[in-house]
Parts: structure tokens; sequence; C-alpha cells
């Protein structure tokens, strides 16, 4: 039976893993910042931090922008650069990104990045690029790496860490990703589906930490979603939730190869907008798009946000399919506010300013509260920075443990 009390050392433990991420979550803070956020005496923060300097968590460094009128520095407060660090693994269809992090989120070495070539892969050489890389990577640093945070393409399971026969992925069909590499690198390993992998980083490490209930929609070629309910990730029974692109927007429509009609991503995604594009193209000859055969995203993009109506038009369109299944989603649950992650770094806020006009329209006022629409911090890296934020976040609740000595 779980015990619900807590002892002394419970309360130690406690603070101590509290004070670690607000270290780890806000950098350069004093010690009497810590104290006022933390709501803990200065007594108890001065023991934490010394504890957990000595056991080389953190360090503390002069502070030159906080420097007071008489030129003093205070002593600010930052993870040590010997600190326990999380490999983070990404699995797209067409490339793996493979990258050492630390309880920040902040990379601490370039990336390795691995495309998959177009010759069909197995599951078995899919898994061994990753541990190719892990390798590099854990040759290239004398950090201890605590943990891998897995963040992938779906469908899978990640209770029982499978990887379920991706559309459009070399026919693998199952992939054991978990048992594998746990198998080849003898550390804890952890599965999550990107986009709630880039929610998670979201709410650790971005704009959204402060946001209570937030939709992250990670739009690519097809589109995802995560979920954050009273600040924590819902992520399901089995990890499987997060389709939102497999939500159907019109129940006569074309059958998804999901099994389901008229799912999103049959209406919203690049092809569809190149099609709309092609079909109004010669009511704007001026358009940039105009002589384009097939545009990109940020092509298209970089266009309305410079007021093209061609291209506003076209996103119009593709903004309204995600208002109508977003709506759904808001229905159910009370969120506040929704963040939109791109694959690419992308421009101007066209996408975000047509989803909330949308959105103002399907869910009027009185009736409903406005839902605030921003783009992600990590634009075009969440799901990476997801991937560390999987192992982050079980440290941070106690579910992995960290050796203090
Ligand atoms: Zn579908």
């Amino acid at each position: 039976m779980d015990t619900i009390g807590s002892n002394a050392q419970d309360l130690k433990a406690s603070n101590r893993m509290l004070v670690l991420k607000i270290i780890a979550t806000h950098y350069g803070l004093s010690r009497t910042q810590l104290a006022s956020i933390t709501g803990l005496s200065k007594m108890s923060i001065s023991n934490i931090v010394s504890e957990l300097i000595s056991s080389d968590y953190i360090s503390e460094f002069e502070n030159q922008k906080e420097a007071t009128s008489s030129g003093r520095k205070p002593l600010s407060l930052k993870l040590s650069e010997h600190s326990p660090c999380i490999c983070g693994m990404l699995i797209e269809r067409d490339f793996l990104q493979i990258a050492l992090g630390d309880l920040s989120g902040t990379l601490i070495l370039p990336p390795v990045n691995v495309p998959l070539d177009s010759n069909v892969l197995s599951s078995d050489e899919v898994i061994q690029y990753l541990y190719q890389a892990f390798v590099t990577l854990k040759d290239s640093t004398s950090r201890n790496i605590i943990a891998i945070g897995i963040s992938s393409i779906g469908p899978l399971d990640s209770k029982n860490g499978l990887i379920l026969r991706p559309p459009f992925f070399h026919n693998i069909e199952i992939m054991p990703i978990i048992s594998e590499m746990t198998k080849l690198t003898e550390i804890p390993t952890y599965l999550m589906n990107e986009s709630n992998a880039g929610a998670l980083a979201e709410k650790l490490y971005g704009d959204a930490s402060s946001v209570a209930n937030f939709l992250y929609l990670h739009i690519t070629n097809g589109i995802g979603a995560g979920v954050v309910l009273d600040n924590k990730l819902y992520d399901g029974e089995f990890g499987q939730n997060g389709g939102l692109g497999h939500t159907s927007i019109n129940f006569a429509g074309p059958r998804c190869e999901c099994g389901n009609a008229g799912c999103l991503e049959l209406y919203a995604n690049i092809k569809q907008l190149r099609y709309r594009i092609q079909e109004l193209k010669y009511l704007y000859p001026g358009s940039p798009l105009t002589p384009l055969s097939a545009p990109s995203w940020i092509q298209i993009l970089d266009a309305a946000n410079t007021k093209d109506t061609l291209a506003i038009l076209a996103l119009d369109q593709f903004s309204t399919y995600i208002a109508q299944a977003i709506t759904n989603t808001l229905n159910i649950l009370d969120l506040s506010t929704i963040i939109i992650d791109y694959p690419f770094n992308v421009p101007g806020s066209i996408m975000e300013d047509l989803l909330a006009q949308k959105l103002a329209i399907l869910r009027p006022q009185p009736f409903y509260h406005s839902i605030k629409v921003q783009k992600s911090t990590f634009i075009g890296k969440a799901s990476l920075i997801g991937s560390i934020s999987i192992v982050a976040d079980k440290i941070f609740h106690f579910e992995l443990p960290l050796c203090f000595s």
C-alpha cells in the first residue's frame, strides 16, 4: 500500500530537490532570491546550497549583471559544469538527433545528426545509429550520464517502451526501443511521443512554465499535441494521446490510414496548402507564391507575414481546420493558452494571429474566455529539448534517484 505520510528525511529530500530544480530552471539566482521563491528560511537555503555545491550539482559565480553601485558583485548560483547530464534522442521520419543536456535543458555539446536515407532500414539499424551516437557523445564528456530520454514520432506505447509502426517509417513494425537501448547502454531509458515531450520542454524550461493549463501544438508533416493540465503533463494511460491530427473534422470525409475518417491531417497539410495556392493563384499574379510550383512552408509564411493576400488566404483555410479540431479539445479541457511549434524557425506571428482569430469566432465571448496563442520558446528544437526534459522531469519528481554524497 502506498503511504502518504512524510518524515524529516522526506522533507529534507523534497526541499533539496525543489532548490535544485529552481536553480536549474532559473539561471543566476542568489541565495536571498531562492529563499524568497521557495519560502524556505535563509538558514535552510544556506544548508541545502552548501550540500549541492559539495556534491558538485551546482556552483556559484560573481554575477556581473547584478553588480551594486559600489562595484560589489553578488554571488549567484548555477548548475555545475560537472553536474550529471542527460542523453536526449529524437526520432523523426527522416533523421535522428542525439544530444547531451544538463538539468537546465541546455545542450552541453553540439547534437549528433543522423540523416536517415531512403533505403529501407530495419529496427536494429535505427537502434544501432542511436547507440553509436550515444557512444560518441559519452566519449566526448567526463560528465556522468544519468539516463536517456527518447522523443519519437508515434504511434507508440510509452509505458511498455514500444514504437508502433509509424506511417512512412521504413516499414518498421514494432520497435522495442527501451529494452534494446537499456540493454546496450545499461542506463535507464524512457520513451515519449514528440508532442508530449515538446509540451514538457515548454512546461519545464519555456515561457509557459508558469501557465497551469495549455495545449502544445506541433505542426510538422503531421499535427500532434501535448496537454499540460494542472501544471503537469497529461500523458494518458499508455502515452498514446496527442494525436490531434487524427481527430476527425469531417465524419463523411476520406478514410485515413489510422482508421478514422476525415482526420485533420488530411486537410491541414502542406500538400493541401499548395493545392489551395494553385487554385487561387490566377487571381493574384503579383504574389511571390504564384511562380512557384511547390512553395515551402517558410516561403508561404514569409509571404503571409508581408501581407501577401494569396498566402494569407491559404493559411486562413489551414488555420480554420486546426481551429475546428482544437475547439473540440478546448470544449472538453478548459485551457488558457495554445503554444505552436514548427520544425523550423518561422518568422512573424501570422499563424498564431490567424488561429487566435478563428478561435475567437468559434468560441465567442462572453460564453468563453479568450485563448492566448503563442509561438514555442524552442522553435524547431522543442522535441529535442523535450527528450532531455523527459528525464529531468522524472528526476524532479523523484522517479529517478540522484545520489547526493
Ligand atoms: Zn487519421
